[in-house]
């Protein structure tokens, strides 16, 4: 999966359908500031899990998500791609996968 507009253009509307199924629709206010205008950057974003501490291991369990940002206060809120069913196909050994949300 590589990021284009066309990746950003369908997380966007997969993000507003879900909030929408949630909240019946209406704004999308950021949690500090009210705010109801996000930037997404031109990227994933990858969280790693750690099973212990301080060591960092890299290539273990792993969240993939895409990042929104409030255009007011530059609150960050990460978005994982599973529940949005935008989850890479061969990819399940990663976390937020949809199969283990789904039902
Ligand atoms: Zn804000």
């Amino acid at each position: 999966m590589n990021w284009d507009e066309a990746t950003a253009q369908d997380f966007i509307k997969k993000l507003e359908e879900a909030v929408k199924r949630k909240r019946g629709g209406g704004d999308f206010p950021c949690p500090l500031c009210t705010n109801n205008e996000w930037e997404v950057p031109p990227g994933f974003t990858i969280s790693t899990l750690q099973s212990e501490l301080p060591n960092l291991s890299l290539g273990g369990p792993s969240i993939p998500s895409i990042p929104i940002i409030c255009k007011n206060c530059g609150f960050l809120a990460q978005i994982a791609l599973g529940p949005l069913g935008m989850f890479p196909k061969g990819e399940k050994a990663m976390l937020g996968a949809q199969s283990e949300h789904a039902n």
